[in-house]
């Protein structure tokens, strides 16, 4: 078995190399009722990009393909949801200031005025973009600016340690829809977006995942023409109060194709909508200060427009194996893998007391296939143990985030989604 010892700061900086792109106006997961579900009241919104993104600018790698990059993330949102967001430019260059009521613009800035540069204050190289949202009493968003980092490099060919700038828009684009950050790590909304190349694998794919199109017809319903939506899985866990955070996850049964998450509210509830007819197999995830654990809540079969109500339950077994962290080579980080369909990859999963000889590692499709006999053991520093393995794609996997288990004895845990397949 080989050691690996990589640095403490090489491995920070793959676990903080994420978007970290918050909401603004709600520092840390919401507090208030009306900020679990913001949206805009109407389906018309209008971004302004600001002249600092449209003009030649040394943050894009020159021949950056800046405008359709921006197209193509709207377009994406809009179909998903049948928004209508109008494009129009501006010579405006700051986010609207924290406290007050915006100016009613949304703007999408790169300009390093004092307001813009402030986001960034605390951490200059914390992350690809920021977004704050303004929003009503009702809930109803009235103004959302997007600042990328004008300290970061973006780029739209994949240029090896740059942001992708589509993957960075698009993310932002859906905190600007009132979009929180989703538990799966394919989802376009995961909150660590990496630089490129950071997790090895195949080139950063932005395509909306199946999730990422559940969460937003949850909050705007779908196009007129999709008669096939919506549906939703809702219920109530019994809350144990240490946990970090609870979240429910459905899997397509037969694909196992993550198709939707939701986190558990203050009160236990919790509801994964803008579902397609079909039969989900439902988990639960707590995360504890001593690792993540994950377990079966229920299958369920659900039909067009039907929300099905799961029984109470209580996610009480903690797990003692832990799965925190995914990438390729000698780099762990919290983003997805991305894979394709007919290739084989060596991949690394990291966490707490992972060992070959007494783990045993799934996936959530059965299109994807664990070599027999490619499982060892490695350490990191801190403590954290890894998992390396070769894997298999079948050339039919569809595109889609598929899970990673492990299980030992009684204990499991899993990265949600954190195979990513384009
Ligand atoms: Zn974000």
């Amino acid at each position: 078995m080989r050691v690996l010892r990589p640095s403490i700061s090489l491995l920070l900086a793959a676990v903080m190399g994420g978007a970290n792109a918050v909401v603004s106006a709600l520092p840390g997961p919401p507090t208030r009722p009306e900020q679990e579900h913001l949206r805009w009241k109407g389906r018309s919104i209008t971004l302004s990009v600001s002249s600092s993104v449209v003009q030649p600018n040394p943050n894009f790698k020159p021949d950056s393909d800046v405008i359709g990059a921006i197209r193509r993330s709207v377009d994406a949102w809009q179909a998903a949801a049948g928004l209508d967001i109008q494009i129009e430019f501006t010579d405006k260059q700051s986010v609207s200031p924290s406290g007050g009521a915006g100016d009613g613009i949304s703007i999408l800035t790169i300009a390093q005025t004092p307001d813009n540069v402030l986001l960034f204050s605390k951490d200059p190289k914390g992350g690809s973009a920021k977004t704050r949202v303004f929003y009503n009493k009702k809930g109803n968003v009235t103004e959302a600016d997007i600042v990328l980092n004008p300290f970061e490099q973006f780029s739209t060919d994949g240029a090896f340690g740059t942001f992708d700038l589509e993957a960075t828009i698009k993310h932002e684009i859906g905190h600007l829809l009132g979009l929180h950050h989703s538990a799966v790590l394919g989802s376009v909304m995961s909150d660590s977006i990496p630089r490129n190349d950071a997790s090895g694998g195949e080139r950063i794919n932005s395509d909306l995942a199946a999730c990422d199109v559940a969460a937003i017809r949850e909050l705007y319903g779908a196009p007129d023409d999709d008669a096939d939506c919506c549906s939703s899985i809702a219920g109530k866990l019994n809350i144990d109060r240490g946990a970090r955070d609870l979240r429910v996850w459905a899997e397509e049964t037969d694909t196992g194709r993550v198709v939707g998450q939701a986190k558990v509210a203050a009160d236990g509830s919790f509801r994964i909508g803008g579902l397609t007819a079909g039969s989900y197999t439902v988990n639960w995830q707590r995360t504890d200060t001593d690792g993540k654990s994950v377990g079966l809540l229920s299958t369920v079969k659900i039909s067009k427009n039907e929300t099905r109500t799961l029984s109470e339950r209580n996610p009480a077994t903690r797990s003692t194996v832990s799965l925190e962290l995914i990438g390729s080579s000698e780099r762990l980080g919290d983003s997805a893998y991305h894979a394709r369909g007919g290739r084989e990859y060596t991949i690394l999963v990291g966490g707490r007391q992972l060992n070959a000889n007494s783990c045993s590692i799934e996936f959530s499709s059965p299109l994807i296939m664990l070599r027999p006999g490619s499982v060892v053991t490695e350490q990191f520093e801190d403590g954290m143990t890894a998992l390396r393995f070769s894997l298999s794609t079948d050339e039919k996997l569809q595109p889609g985030a598929y899970t990673v288990y492990v299980t030992s004895g009684a204990s499991r845990s899993a990265l949600i989604g954190s195979i990513r397949v384009n």
